[in-house]
């Protein structure tokens, strides 16, 4: 039982609307947004003091060479990870690194970073323990996420002999981590726009290679370290260029040279 100045002190503390329980008390929303700003700030001075030309030049634009697609998960800092400062590496990021064909957010960024930043490299970057990967590999309805995880579950048919020879789940996870990465490399090779790039840029005597080359890589949160896979490209688009090539090699890449465009049918892929 309270006391009445109790009661009212009660009163006084937690207004009204609160007490019913419709709603939470109120909280101080702000405070980590605060810290994060304040963060912001001695992050803007140490830089400046260390090098007070570092945001003018920042300022002047970007000029990536790499288009980073990875996975969302808060562990991984593409920048940091990689060694290269701001403006030299473009980010695209989804949960567990998916390159798909119906996604216009990511085809955007990929066009945006082929055509017109000129990248020279893609970076498709997987993680052990990506909690994406994890959820696909159990039966169980996740909502609106089922039709995102489907996509690695699609990995998970295409190599099911592969992975159900491996008995240890956390091994079959690490596993399927990296076929993921391979499979969502190929993705990248799919599209017409990397494909036609590499056409323009196959053979052109002032370019070192054709472009952009795509790269799988897989990070170890547990060690920090990021490997490279060895994906056979060769290999893979002997066997799946009949089907995913949209450019004719050798007509449409003398049609480019002779006329400096392409023509408007689609046509098949490059080669290395
Ligand atoms: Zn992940």
């Amino acid at each position: 039982m309270y006391t009445f100045g109790r009661l009212l002190w009660r009163a006084r503390a937690v207004p009204r609307r609160y007490i019913a329980g419709r709603r939470p008390p109120p909280v101080d929303a702000d405070h980590d947004l605060e810290e994060i700003l304040a963060n912001n700030k001695r992050w803007v001075a140490a830089t400046n003091a260390a090098d007070p030309t570092f945001f003018p030049k920042l300022a002047e634009g970007q000029n990536p060479q790499f288009l980073y697609v990875g996975c969302s998960d808060s562990r991984l800092v593409p920048n940091d990870m990689l060694g290269l400062g701001l403006g030299n590496l473009f980010v695209h990021r989804n949960v567990a690194n998916l390159v798909v064909a119906s996604d216009l957010n990511f085809l955007s960024v990929l066009t945006y970073a082929v055509d017109h930043l000129n990248v020279k490299h893609v970076l498709v970057t997987g993680h052990y323990d990506c909690g994406g990967v994890r959820a696909a590999m159990k039966n169980r309805g996740l909502g609106v996420l089922d039709g995102w995880l489907t996509n690695i579950r699609d990995v998970s048919r295409l190599h099911k002999a592969e992975l159900e020879a491996i008995d240890d789940f956390e091994q079959r996870h690490r596993r399927l981590v990296e076929l993921n990465v391979v499979e969502q490399c190929l993705n990248v090779y799919k599209t017409a726009v990397v494909q036609r790039k590499r056409l323009e840029t196959h053979g052109d005597p002032d370019i070192a290679f054709a472009y952009p080359r795509i790269h799988g890589l897989v990070f170890d949160p547990a060690e920090g370290v990021l490997k490279k896979l060895p994906i056979d490209y060769t290999k893979q688009i002997a066997e799946l260029g009949a089907i995913y090539d949209l450019f004719d090699w050798d007509q449409d890449h003398y049609m480019l040279r002779k006329t400096s465009r392409l023509p408007s049918r689609l046509p098949r892929a490059t080669k290395e």
